[in-house]
C-alpha cells in the first residue's frame, strides 16, 4: 500500500516519518511551514498534514495548494491528508468525495458517538459501553475502508477512561491486517501502551502510520524521542 509499511517490516527510515497533525488551519498552533521545517532539522523524512475536515469545509482546496507549493522548499516530503470523523455504524467518513480523492493520507477518526440522529462525547457513556461503540465505529471505518488510516484506535475511551481492551485491540489490527488499513500508532494515545501493542502488531502485521496528533511543532515526531528513552528503534 502507497506510503506505508506493515510493522514488521518497518525500517528506520520509515520511524522518521508522521503521518498525523493538525495546523493554523484548523485547531493547530503552528502554519503548515513551521511544521516542515520542525521536520527537517529533527531528520524526518516525510510528514502528512491531517487538518480536520468535515463535509462542509470549504478550506480544503488553498490548503492542498499550499501544501504542495511547500513541497518544493523542504527537503521533507509533504503528503495531503485529513482527519475525518466516522458518523455512524456504516463507517462512513464527514468529508466531501472530491477532498478525499485529492489526498494521499486519509484518516478515519472516531469522535463522537452516534445514537438516534445525533452524535455524543463519549462523556455521555458509561466505561463499558463507551469502549464497545467505538469497537464498533472503528470496525465498521476499517471495513468501508474509504480511508487509509484508521485514527488513533481506541482514543476516545482511553482519553475518557484510560483504557480500551486488549483484546478489543487485537480485534482492531486483525482487521486493519485483512483490509488493508493502516494502524495508526500515535504516540498522543499510545505511549503507555508500546510494548502491549507491538505485540499485537507483530502477530498480525497490519500496515503501520506512525502519528503525533501534534497540534505544535514541538510535538512533532513524537515517536522518534519515546523510541529512543526505550533504546530501541524498532522490532522485527
Ligand atoms: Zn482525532
Ligand atoms: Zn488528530
Amino acid at each position: 500500500m502507497k506510503y506505508f509499511q506493515r510493522f514488521n517490516d518497518v525500517t528506520d527510515e520509515y520511524l522518521r516519518t508522521d503521518k498525523h497533525m493538525h495546523t493554523t488551519w484548523t485547531d493547530g498552533q503552528s502554519t503548515v511551514a513551521e511544521m516542515a521545517h520542525q521536520a527537517q532539522k529533527m531528520g524526518l523524512t516525510c510528514i502528512a498534514i491531517t487538518d480536520h475536515i468535515r463535509k462542509n469545509s470549504t478550506y480544503f482546496n488553498d490548503y492542498h495548494d499550499e501544501i504542495r507549493r511547500l513541497n518544493h522548499e523542504y527537503d521533507v516530503e509533504i503528503l495531503v491528508g485529513f482527519e475525518a470523523k466516522v458518523t455512524g455504524f456504516c463507517g462512513a467518513m464527514d468529508v466531501d468525495p472530491k477532498v478525499a480523492g485529492q489526498s494521499d493520507i486519509r484518516v478515519a477518526s472516531v469522535h463522537r458517538f452516534p445514537l438516534g440522529r445525533n452524535l455524543y462525547a463519549p462523556d455521555h457513556f458509561d466505561k463499558k459501553t463507551c469502549q464497545e461503540i467505538e469497537l464498533e465505529l472503528a470496525m465498521a471505518a476499517i471495513r468501508r475502508r474509504e480511508a487509509n488510516v484508521l485514527g488513533h484506535p481506541g482514543g476516545m475511551s482511553l482519553r475518557k477512561y484510560g483504557e480500551f481492551p486488549l483484546e478489543f485491540f487485537d480485534e482492531i489490527i486483525q482487521a486493519c491486517a485483512e483490509h488493508e488499513m493502516a494502524f495508526d500508532f500515535n504516540c498522543s494515545y499510545h505511549s503507555h501502551l508500546i510494548e502491549d501493542l507491538k505485540a499485537v502488531l507483530g502477530k498480525h502485521n497490519p500496515f503501520v502510520s506512525f502519528g503525533s496528533d501534534a497540534h505544535h511543532r514541538d510535538k512533532l515526531g513524537g515517536w522518534l524521542k519515546l523510541l529512543r528513552i526505550n533504546g530501541r528503534t524498532h522490532d522485527k
